[in-house]
């Protein structure tokens, strides 16, 4: 038997062995309704006392322990005691889930936000600050659209139709790009989460700009080539002198096309390759003499001033054809960027933290907004003059990333007018 049904007949008991007992003294005092009614009234308010200690139990917080003197009362107060106890419970583990959800998603990179029917602001985590400029508390009700004002995100909201994310930059900086996805849920509730695209956005516009560079610089031979096709196509009677000429000319542009592919899969490979570098002992002095002799040839007419320092015999450790590519693309460069009969310093030098080569010249010098984009594949100070003189904007981004390679760097200084150093650093353990 349940513990209430025991106590509910308990209590039948009692009341009718209550009422007997009051029925005997009644009729023996002769007194019968004032015993019965007085007997009835007791019992009554043993109950309501009972009640009332149950109440100010509950009243208390149920922080003391039940009183088991409430007879009847106490399977009920058990009952609320144990229902209150699990609730609490429950209540600590819910608690600590949505804790470990906030600190899950305070952790996140992407920012995620969530919006109510209204497209107001209910909750967002630590990210959305970094990422949106959200404040976590300041913005809880605001309107998205008030915080993300960009016409495209206005558009985007407004349209509802989220299958595709949005490319946008963010609120608080233009140079940071966001991809935006949004998922509607329950009842009218979105699900903002915002990540941060700006390196991906750049390589995608490197990657754009590749594409139409290596195209522009492609397209110039080929059209060369193509109107003395065309030229040789509709002339019937050609004398040798001028065959030998357009023969040259597209054999000129053919060249140029094939050295600017030849530069562009070795920049390829030196990018992607994962295998070790087969290095030697590069002795800087010989090649320096047969870079400076290349270089008078370069210059022919020109008649520049070449002298090579070498003020170290030490050797450098490096693969033959990356030592060649960059030594000979920064003194080659001095050589198309110098006035003629102007000096071309070529050194070599061993100091405590490595080896040191430079190229100093007394040429056109570069604007100092210009340096830091030098290395960027056919960027160039003025497109016209490198291409007159057989560039292909390629040069400088092979010495970076043949350097690279070697842990090695480049520094650039120049002053316009007045002439530039190339200085390449190379780390100790490469010097022998
Ligand atoms: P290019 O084939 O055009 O020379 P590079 O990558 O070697 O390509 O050089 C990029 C640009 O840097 C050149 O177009 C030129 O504007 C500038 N530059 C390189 N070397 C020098 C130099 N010694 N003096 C002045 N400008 C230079």
């Amino acid at each position: 038997m349940s513990p209430i049904r025991f106590e509910v007949s308990k209590q039948l008991s009692i009341l009718a062995t209550i009422l007997v007992l009051s029925w005997l003294l009644g009729t023996l005092l002769n007194l019968l309704t004032l015993t019965m009614v007085s007997a009835l009234c007791g019992y009554i308010y043993w109950h309501g006392r009972q009640f009332i200690l149950l109440y100010s139990w509950l009243l208390s917080g149920r922080k003391s322990s039940i009183n088991e003197g409430l007879g009847p009362w106490y399977p009920i107060t058990e009952a609320i005691y144990h229902w209150h106890s699990d609730t609490k419970k429950n209540k600590k583990k819910l608690l600590s889930v949505i804790n470990e959800f906030r600190l899950s998603t305070d952790a996140l990179y992407e920012a995620v936000v969530l919006i109510d029917i209204q497209s107001a602001i209910v909750w967002s985590n630590k990210s959305s600050k970094a990422l949106l400029g959200f404040h976590k508390k300041k913005d809880v009700g605001t309107r998205i659209t008030h915080l993300i004002r960009h016409p495209k995100f206005i558009q985007y909201w407004d349209n509802e139709n989220f299958t595709d994310p949005l490319l946008l930059p963010s609120p608080i900086s233009t140079d940071l790009w966001l991809s935006i996805q949004i998922t509607p849920y329950s009842a009218g509730q979105k699900l903002l989460v915002a990540r941060n695209v700006t390196r991906l956005n750049r390589l995608e516009q490197i990657r754009q700009d590749f594409v139409s560079n290596v195209s522009h610089e492609l397209r110039s031979p080929l059209t060369v080539i193509n109107g003395y096709l065309e030229t040789l196509d509709g002339i019937d009677n050609i004398t040798p002198k001028q065959l030998s000429h357009v023969v040259q000319q597209m054999l000129s542009q053919g060249k140029r096309m094939k050295h600017i592919v030849d530069e562009l899969l070795y920049l390829a490979r030196i990018e992607n390759t994962q295998q070790p570098i087969t290095t030697k002992k590069i002795a800087m002095n010989t090649l320096l003499a047969s870079l400076k002799q290349e270089a008078q040839a370069l210059s022919g007419e020109s008649m520049h001033q070449i002298s090579v320092h070498i003020q170290s015999n030490k050797s450098l450790l490096i693969h033959e054809k990356d030592a060649y590519k960059i030594f000979s693309n920064l003194v080659f460069n001095a050589v198309r960027y110098t006035s003629p009969g102007k000096c071309i310093d070529i050194k070599w030098e061993v100091k405590k933290d490595g080896g040191y080569f430079s190229v100093s010249d007394e040429g056109i010098g570069i604007a100092a907004q210009d340096i830091s984009r030098l290395t960027e594949r056919f960027y160039r100070v003025d497109p016209g003059r490198s291409r007159d003189a057989g560039g292909t904007g390629l040069g400088l981004a092979i010495v970076k990333h043949s350097l690279e390679r070697y842990l090695s760097s480049l520094v650039i200084t120049s002053e316009l007018e007045k002439g530039s150093t190339f200085t390449c650093h190379f780390p100790k353990d490469l010097i022998r």
